[in-house]
């Protein structure tokens, strides 16, 4: 059954246990934070479902358009500076929430230590469900419940990464119009104990509790990756692309992505989902739109067509080309390679401090980190922060 497929190959979307009649499949977590799925015998029914859904071992054939790429953003300027690129998800759940529709995507838990999905239909939803949580979230249980809405004839909009659309896919079975699919490109996604193991020492540092987390927060500018954590005591913790051990894990090392992100079926075009949304790293715009951030857009299927066009009047868009979108973003078409110092990052990771590790293994000392900082900084001062 699913507890067969290799490590490599699992993406962890957890579509195996939706589909599991007989509710055998539980997601025990490895020494590296991941879930992978178990299989309970004595309530297995052996039919198989688990694997013929399994959007890894059966790749999904999309029938998706060619897209058309689009540079977008958010005229509610508020939606933009708070979103991770230009907003336009936000704007797309809006559009779908004016309908009375759903909206499933990701959010953090109450106490900022982990991600998961949920669907809901209030501007309360979508604030929290707004904004990239860098790190694997939760999917148990939201396929059926799509499902569930979708057989109530309700538009729901999905929102998750590549992997966890085509779950979703496979799981409908067909292509039914009331279902709108929302991915991202995506560079892969990280180890959830690295997060949290990120977290539990700034809280430590800053003798506190979390409050809120905010990746890609704008306070330095959209290129600056920073990263925003208020604690329950009234302090804050930011820390920019060139000092956050977060950012730079994730970003220069690598070093604590899930295996299958290394080796992903869904990097290609066309896409798997209606719409594709992402940074749009190569479009060159004004200063103030590189400061607030600018979507790529890939409307990918009539469906996405029609909310795009939608939504128009609230977003700023312009026609762009697949040839630059995928020249600003490689992970668009490509894996990221895997770090050989990704063993040693989850050998160390349970006795040492997240930063330590993440410091030692890129090798970005404090005083080359100083160097890369003034260095950025500049450029930014001086409009040429590329
Ligand atoms: C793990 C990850 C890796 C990414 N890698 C890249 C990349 O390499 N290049 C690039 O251009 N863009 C990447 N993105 C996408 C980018 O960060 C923005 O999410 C995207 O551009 C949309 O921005 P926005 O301002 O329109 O909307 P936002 O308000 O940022 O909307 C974010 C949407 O993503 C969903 N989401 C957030 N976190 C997760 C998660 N952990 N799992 C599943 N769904 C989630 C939310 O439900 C929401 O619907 C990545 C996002 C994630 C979560």
């Amino acid at each position: 059954m699913i507890d067969s497929i290799k490590k490599e190959d699992c993406t962890g979307c957890k579509v195996c246990g939706d589909t599991c009649p007989a509710g055998a499949v539980s997601f025990p977590v490895d020494s590296e934070g991941f879930w992978y799925p178990a299989v309970d015998y004595s309530k297995c029914h052996k039919c198989g479902l688990c694997i013929k859904t399994c959007p890894s071992l059966n790749k999904l054939q999309t029938v998706k358009d060619d897209p058309r790429v689009y540079a977008a953003w958010s005229l509610d300027m508020t939606r933009r500076r708070e979103s991770t690129s230009g907003g336009l998800y936000s704007e797309l759940a809006k559009g779908i929430l004016r309908i009375n529709g759903y909206i499933a995507g990701c959010v953090f838990t109450d106490d900022y230590k982990e991600a998961k999905h949920i669907i809901g239909n209030t501007e309360q939803d979508l604030e929290k469900i707004m904004r990239s949580k860098y790190f694997q979230s939760d999917t148990a249980g939201i396929y059926r419940n799509v499902k569930e809405l979708v057989e109530k004839k309700e538009t729901v909009l999905f929102c998750g990464s590549p992997c966890q659309n085509a779950a979703l896919s496979k799981f409908l079975g067909t292509d039914s119009d009331n279902v709108i699919q929302c991915d991202f490109i995506c560079h892969g996604i990280n180890s959830p104990k690295a997060y949290r193991r990120h977290i539990e020492e700034l809280e430590r540092r800053f003798k506190s509790t979390v409050q809120s987390v905010h990746f890609k927060n704008k306070r330095r500018g959209w290129r600056s990756l920073g990263i925003y954590i208020k604690f329950k005591n009234g302090k804050y913790y930011f820390a920019n692309r060139n000092n956050s051990p977060w950012t730079n894990g994730y970003i220069v090392g690598n070093l604590f992505m899930r295996p299958s992100c290394y080796r992903c079926k869904y990097k290609n075009i066309p896409r798997v989902s209606d719409i594709s949304i992402a940074d749009f790293w190569g479009f060159k715009k004004r200063r103030q739109d590189m400061f607030y951030g600018i979507s790529l857009v890939m409307v990918n299927s009539r469906k996405g067509a029609v909310l795009y066009n939608d939504i128009q009047s609230r977003i700023y868009s312009e026609p762009s080309t697949l040839e630059q979108a995928i020249s600003g973003n490689w992970n668009i078409l490509n894996s990221t390679p895997c770090d050989e110092r990704r063993n040693e990052f989850f050998r160390r990771i349970d006795t040492e401090d997240f930063s330590k590790i993440v410091w030692d293994l890129t090798g970005l000392s404090r005083p080359r980190r100083l160097k890369n900082d003034i260095r950025f900084k500049l450029k930014m001062l001086l409009g040429r922060d590329s």
